[in-house]
């Protein structure tokens, strides 16, 4: 496969078909925007005209089934994998249009939550890049995650109309569409087998967004489905002349897909949830079904073909909904059609955290999917057997490990028992997931449990996202390659002893924060010094991931200033990017306290430029791309054994920022390949934080040992950061002391401190630090999502059945 040739003359007749669609005269009559979506529209359009590299036809072809793909903009990052950019750059500067201004028009389509959503957007890329035919099948929703701002400290949430119906990338083919029934009862035909009459029927339309390799010709589709009504309006109505009420039907199916679900890491439960999840479920298993049949290929041979990957459970009702299809439309017996459905599923673990761990009320999804009801019970009786077995009359074991129990389907443990391979996302995690998590599945089915570590696309997070470093690696390396074989950053490695490398890389790094620091005051109206030290955390707010554990060394850093004026303290600028979910009341209550603590700090004259504290406010991939390249410190500080792998952590220390963190998720693997002495790992691991738990932790008797500490939470308590009122930060005060501390804030506080203090001891010496951040570079190579599609195929897509 090669890379598509740019033709010159047919992108500017598409681009000439653009502006006269909008009844203009000429090109320069265009709006910013609308240049934008026309350079957008006639690349679209190029594409669709090229012939599609198919890649690899004898392995089994991927469909990544998830709820979220945060797939960020789109016309820059396709600009540069089809290798366009510069020649489309030219014509445009012809023009009098700079190419770089006009991509800031894209609204970031943000159909996802955070990095389980991002995962599903690097490996949908890595997989068009290594040649893995695949399909991403997800949904299309009308509003995003939310739109965050600030009013007064306080997180403002606005609806994310990002414009789908007229995003330009979109390919939307009627003939894809499916009918998807749902609600009504099951009834006996003549035969004695079942039939599902469903209250009513949905249609789903194919929206297809294009994914395209690097520079390799392949570009494959990321189906995203939206719901309309199967009949817009209702004849009967129509005909009476009731005009309004006939078309009330088709405004109520379009509902179930206006909106994103904006919990990251926990179930609400909700009935409209459940809903998105089987039409995403039904639409994609109909499409993969569709070409399986197109190809001419039997049932029986499915599993040769196709495999369905699960992007956690959120998708986990294709499972029963395969197994009706061919039960029930194809007449398949239940052996065949198990024997054919257990051997294309296979499900990713991303939690062990049980208020993420999905459970439906056995009530919802009898109402909602009667038929599917019936078919997990008899999944969970046949697996009844296999346990007596094993475990005869053992109910604890049974309690632990069934499909249906206590009127709840554990849509997990539905995921173990009916597909071929089970993973987590790091090596640590992968480990608990056995250990703790699923351990009577591991003692039956060893051969299902694997490890895949996470990954991230290389093209987006270092070539687009800090184009001067990649140009320094390509001028030093003297060729390409590492885009799309990272592991050749290795041989950057000699170069952390060279001089001169290391002022250009520290250039380039002054350089992205400068461009930083211009953002900030532009968002925020903050002034902050590009010369300090920028300590970075940025993922979504959870009280696992300790947000609030940072703020006590803010709080710590500016008490020892106000203790020692003269103090030489490094400078630092503490930086946050985050969304609360917003039903999540203490993570609301955590973002408000850095705001508050940041308006004091930030306006203290004795302070001045040596501290400073911005929460950069609407965080999304589009901020990430600048925060990035601009960190120096990453703070990956979560409690040991909660972040299943993370991957802001490998984007961060791929661009040279240096990581603060605990033994937690791909953290562990981070640190075996930059060296322990190039990175500052504190904090109590996995099982100093059990042993904690299990000898009744108290966090009250912490505080009264640690003078420090305690002075830290009383001025918090007094309200010296709320003008005065008491109980402002109430919900975090309690949550660290009186309701026990459940993620260990105060007993990690210590040790943070130790660390944060090593931090600062090598950013006084320029060199050493530098090195250090060009051997993160260099030794970073292994997160490459490439590498992930690479252990996918070769653990769990091609093994051998
Ligand atoms: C990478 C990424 C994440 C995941 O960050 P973690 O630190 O791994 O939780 C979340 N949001 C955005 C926008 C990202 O780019």
């Amino acid at each position: 496969m090669s890379q598509q040739k740019f033709s010159k003359a047919r992108f500017e007749a598409a681009l000439t078909r653009q502006w006269q669609y909008l009844g203009l005269n000429s090109a320069s009559e265009m709006t910013h925007h609308q240049w934008w979506h026309a350079v957008s529209a006639a690349l679209a359009e190029l594409l669709a005209a090229q012939p599609i590299a198919k890649p690899g036809k004898q392995q089994r072809h991927v469909n990544y089934l998830s709820m979220e793909f945060l797939i960020g903009r789109l016309t820059g990052n396709n600009l540069i994998n089809l290798g366009w950019y510069d020649e489309v750059n030219a014509l445009l500067a012809q023009q009098g249009i700079a190419l770089s201004d006009l991509l800031e028009e894209e609204v970031d389509p943000a159909l996802g939550n955070g990095g389980l959503g991002r995962l599903a957007a690097c490996y949908l890329d890595s997989m068009a890049t290594v040649g893995q035919a695949a399909h991403g099948y997800g949904l299309n929703y009308q509003y995003g995650l939310f739109r965050q701002s600030f009013n007064d400290g306080q997180q403002h949430e606005a609806p994310d109309d990002w414009q789908r119906a007229c995003y330009p990338w979109f390919r939307h083919n009627t003939a894809l569409d499916v009918d998807v029934g749902i609600g009504g009862k099951v009834s006996k035909n003549n035969d004695g087998s079942l039939h599902w009459e469903p209250a009513f029927t949905l249609r789903g339309e194919a929206w297809d967004l294009p994914v395209i390799g690097y520079r390799n010709g392949v570009a494959q589709p990321l189906r995203l489905w939206q719901a309309t009504h199967a009949h817009p309006f209702d004849l009967t109505l129509f005909n009476d002349g009731k005009f309004l009420q006939a078309e009330q039907q088709g405004i109520d199916a379009a509902k179930l897909t206006k909106v994103l679900y904006p919990n990251d890491n926990h179930q609400e439960g909700k009935r409209l949830r459940l809903m998105q999840q089987y039409f995403q479920c039904a639409c994609s298993v109909a499409d993969i079904l569709r070409r399986h049949h197109q190809a001419g290929r039997p049932l029986a041979q499915l599993p040769d073909y196709e495999v369905i990957q699960l992007n956690d459970t959120h998708p986990t009702i294709a499972i029963p909904e395969m197994l009706r299809v061919l039960l029930d439309d194809h007449q398949l017996s239940w052996d065949e059609a198990w024997h054919i459905t257990s051997n294309v599923f296979a499900y990713t673990n991303h939690t062990l955290m049980p208020e993420a761990l999905e459970r439906w009320d056995e009530r919802l999804v009898r109402a909602l999917l009667p038929r599917h009801f019936v078919i997990i019970k008899e999944i969970n009786q046949r697996f009844k057997k296999q346990v007596e077995k094993q475990w005869p009359g053992d109910e604890k074991v049974w309690e632990k490990v069934a499909v249906l129990y206590d009127k709840q389907v554990r849509m997990a443990n539905l995921c173990v028992v009916s597909g071929f391979a089970v993973n987590g996302v790091a090596a640590l995690h992968s480990d608990l997931v056995v250990k703790d998590l699923f351990p009577e599945y591991y003692q039956l089915w060893p051969q299902k449990f694997h490890n895949v570590t996470n990954g991230i696309t290389p093209r987006r997070w270092l070539k687009q996202c800090n184009p001067a470093l990649a140009t320094l690696i390509d001028d030093t390396l003297g060729n390409s390659d590492w885009v799309t074989q990272l592991d050749a950053l290795k041989a950057l490695e000699p170069y952390a002893d060279d001089k001169a490398f290391r002022q250009r890389y520290r250039q380039i790094k002054h350089d992205n924060k400068q461009r930083l620091t211009d953002y900030i005051l532009q968002v925020t109206g903050i002034e902050v010094n590009p010369e300090a030290l920028f300590d970075v955390q940025i993922k979504r707010l959870h009280e696992y991931k300790r947000q609030h554990l940072g703020l006590l060394h803010i709080l710590h850093c500016y008490r020892q200033l106000r203790d020692n004026p003269q103090l030489d303290k490094v400078p630092r600028v503490f930086l946050f990017g985050a969304k609360a979910a917003p039903g999540y009341y203490l993570a609301k209550n955590i973002i408000y306290a850095i705001n508050k603590v940041a308006e004091v700090i930030n306006n203290d004259p004795l302070i001045g430029d040596r501290l400073k504290v911005v929460f950069i406010p609407d965080y999304r991939i589009t901020v990430a791309e600048m925060m990035i390249p601009a960190a120096d410190l990453s703070e990956q500080i979560s409690t040991a054994g909660y972040e299943a792998s993370g991957t802001g952590n490998m984007k961060l220390a791929l661009n040279g920022a240096l990581t603060i963190g605990t033994l937690d998720g791909a953290n562990v693997e981070i640190a075996e390949q930059v060296g322990e002495e190039n990175i500052f790992i504190f904090g109590n691991t996995v099982d100093e934080v059990k042993a904690l738990k299990a000898n009744g932790y108290d966090p009250k008797k912490l505080r009264k040992k640690d003078k420090h500490l305690n002075e830290l939470l009383k001025e918090m308590e007094k309200g010296r950061f709320s003008h005065g009122d008491k109980h402002a930060f109430d919900p975090l005060l309690e949550s660290l002391t009186k309701n026990g501390d459940p993620w260990l804030v105060l007993a990690d506080f210590a040790d943070y401190i130790a660390a944060q203090e090593r931090v600062e001891a090598l950013w006084r010496d320029k060199e050493a630090w530098t090195r250090t951040a060009i051997l993160n570079t260099a030794r970073t190579g292994m997160f490459s999502s490439d590498r992930s599609i690479h252990d996918y195929q070769q653990r769990i897509w091609q093994s051998k059945r």
